[in-house]
Formats: structure tokens, C-alpha cells, sequence
């Protein structure tokens, strides 16, 4: 059994990828070409927003989300501290400062309670100037946006939702990538919607943040890329990516069914040993990950292990923790749900080709 069988995926849809594989290689052009419009229009239909910008990873879809919002040296934008490195990396990169904030202790989000407390905190020191918020959609699971949505009104900061797990999840029927004022994605081989190497997108209904964002994915072009009327990045998706994408996307509404089917079953097996993952009313999770909480974490993956089931800790150091953030200057303590969880959570294998009868051995 694997944790995450790419194999799986790549024998059940050989045929279509292989020939638009072949398609990209007979007609060359290898950097923008046809099948990356072709794949930001389908993504903008089944997203449900007005642009699609893709480029080469989550990572620089965040970074260019920050450039857009001019985020800056001086700035405090909010991220939860229990999610992937990258998250709060971005804001520190654009030279801004990443303020933590803790996690809700059923849906592992953010807090939107503790969220508030931390912008007060923030004005109350009046040394940084709030402007943003990344929420992350964590291991599938949308954030709770409706929250985050008032929050954000209320202190005027812009909202980036950080979808890198969550592509395919839902609230009340609409769809993650469309929640933020700007959303990121994730192509990465793992990810819900993976391809075969990097890749990543940006989703925005905002005219004007579309125009700046596929500027900026070419340094930062005007007219053309020879005429360069800011500073950019270069963070494109080859070609052959988006051809595979293509592909995946047409397959991965029927994958997203098999997901919420394996994820159905494990919580009916699961759910009087463990802490299984609450997904609330209205809400869809893409299941990036299928993650139990356990007291004795070691001892459960052990047995895991015994019976040849892969297991693996998504995250087991929160940013506050991490070496990079040591000078932001947070004690252990200060985040005490998003502690307990980096000790506690383990996850179980999930993609969309996960047959868990034939595997009854369990
Ligand atoms: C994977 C991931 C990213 C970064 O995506 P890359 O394509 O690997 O750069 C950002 N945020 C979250 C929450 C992720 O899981």
C-alpha cells in the first residue's frame, strides 16, 4: 500500500496524458503554449472565478499574491502557525512580518478568534501595520471564510487563501480558490490536483490584480517581455504541465467522489479509536490528507507500520517552532491548540485510487 500512489493515478489515465504529451511535442512550443490558456480557462470554470493565472509553484503563487497586495517591509500579515513552511516563508521573503496565530482545535484552521486578538495585539504595539491575512485550506478543509470575511472588513486587510491543499473543497457549493480578495494553488505531485513537477495558480475575480499578476509571472512585462515595466519574477508553467493538468482536471471530479468515499469509510472504521477530522455543514473537504489525532501518536503509527500501512506527520513543527522564525521571538506556549497538534496528528494513506475493500487485511 502507499501513502499517496501517483502510479495508480498515471496507469488508469496513460493514454490521455501520453497523447497530450505527444501533442505538446510535436508542436513545440514548450513556454505559454496553447494548453496553458486552454487549462487557466477550465480552471477559472470549475473554480467559479473571473482569472486563472498559473505559474510555476504554490511557493511564487503566494509571493506574487503578496506582490500584488504590495505587501512590504513594515506590514504584519496573519498566517496560522500549523500549516506548510511555505505559507509564512512568503511573507518573509516580501520583507514583511508574519504575525501567528493559533488553530481551531477540530477543523485545524485558523483561528478566527485568536486571529482577532493578534491583529489587536498588533495595533495595540502600533509598530507594524496590519494588512493581510493567508489562510490556508489545511489538508483539504476550507478555513472558515465567513469568519475571515468580517474579520477582514473590519480591519481592512485583504484576504489571500492559501489552496495549495485544498483545490476541490467547498463551502455551501462554492468552490476553494474562489474565497480569497486573491487564492493560490499548489500543483505539486501530492497535492489534490497534482502534475508531473512543479506548477502552481492564482485565482481572482479582481480585473485589475490579473493584469498586475501575469506582469509580474513574466519580469514584470509590459507591451512584451522586452519591455519590462516593473520588477517581476520569472514563474511560468511549462506547457507540458498544463497538457498533463488538462488531463487531470477532466478525471478529478470522479477522483474527488473516491476521496470523500475512502474518507467516509476510514471515519466509520476509526472514529471510536481516534479524534477523526470534523468537516462542518456545508463544507467539502478535497482530503489532502486524512488526519487522526492520538495521544500516543508513535505507538499508533507503529502499529500502522505493522499491518504495511504508510503513515506520515503533516506537521510535527509549527512556524513559531522553526529555526527560520526563532527571531520573531515566540515562546513555546503561544499557541497551545497548534502545539498539541503538531504532537498529536498523524495521517493515513489518501489519493483517489485508495480501494480500502482490498485492503480488508486492515
Ligand atoms: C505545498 C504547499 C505550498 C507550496 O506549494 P509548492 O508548489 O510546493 O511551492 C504552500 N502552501 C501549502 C499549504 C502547501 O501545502
Amino acid at each position: 500500500m502507499q501513502f499517496i500512489d501517483l502510479a495508480a493515478q498515471y496507469q488508469h489515465l496513460k493514454d490521455k496524458i501520453d497523447a497530450r504529451i505527444q501533442t505538446v511535442l510535436d508542436h513545440g512550443k514548450y513556454i505559454m503554449g496553447p494548453e496553458v490558456q486552454e487549462l487557466e480557462k477550465q480552471l477559472s470554470d470549475y473554480v467559479g472565478v473571473n482569472h486563472t493565472i498559473t505559474c510555476a509553484n504554490g511557493t511564487d503563487a503566494l509571493t506574487l499574491a503578496l506582490m500584488v497586495l504590495d505587501v512590504q517591509e513594515g506590514d504584519a500579515v496573519f498566517c496560522p502557525t500549523f500549516t506548510f513552511f511555505a505559507t509564512a516563508e512568503t511573507i518573509a521573503f516580501e520583507g514583511a512580518t508574519p504575525v501567528f496565530v493559533d488553530s481551531n482545535e477540530d477543523t485545524f484552521n485558523i483561528c478566527p478568534v485568536d486571529l482577532e486578538k493578534r491583529i489587536e495585539a498588533v495595533l495595540a504595539d502600533g509598530t507594524l501595520k496590519p494588512k493581510a491575512i493567508i489562510a490556508v485550506d489545511l489538508f483539504g478543509l476550507p478555513a472558515d471564510y465567513i469568519a475571515l470575511r468580517k474579520i477582514a472588513d473590519k480591519y481592512d486587510l485583504k484576504i489571500i487563501e492559501d489552496a495549495a491543499q485544498g483545490f476541490g473543497g467547498e463551502i455551501n457549493g462554492q468552490r476553494a480558490g474562489s474565497f480569497g480578495d486573491i487564492a493560490t494553488t499548489s500543483f505539486f505531485p501530492a497535492k489534490p490536483l497534482g502534475c508531473y513537477g512543479d506548477g502552481g495558480a492564482l485565482f481572482t475575480d479582481n480585473d485589475e490584480y490579473a493584469e498586475l499578476l501575469r506582469s509580474y509571472r513574466v519580469h514584470g512585462k509590459g507591451k512584451d517581455k522586452y519591455d519590462n515595466v516593473r520588477i517581476g519574477m520569472n514563474s511560468r508553467l511549462d506547457t507540458l504541465q498544463a497538457a498533463i493538468l488538462l488531463e487531470k482536471l477532466a478525471a478529478f471530479p470522479q477522483e474527488l467522489i473516491n476521496r470523500n468515499k475512502a474518507a467516509e469509510k476510514y471515519t466509520q472504521e476509526l472514529n471510536t479509536t481516534y479524534k477523526t477530522p470534523v468537516v462542518p455543514e456545508g463544507y467539502v473537504s478535497s482530503w489532502a490528507q486524512y488526519t487522526l489525532v492520538a495521544e500516543d501518536r508513535n505507538a499508533e503509527m507503529a502499529k500502522y507500520k505493522e499491518q504495511g500501512v504508510p503513515t506520515v506527520v503533516y506537521y510535527g513543527t509549527c512556524m513559531h517552532e522553526q529555526t527560520a522564525f526563532n527571531y520573531l521571538g515566540y515562546q513555546v506556549g503561544d499557541f497551545p491548540v497548534a502545539e498539541k497538534l503538531a504532537k498529536s496528528v498523524f495521517s493515513l494513506p489518501m489519493h483517489g485510487y485508495l480501494n480500502l475493500d482490498a485492503n480488508s487485511e486492515q
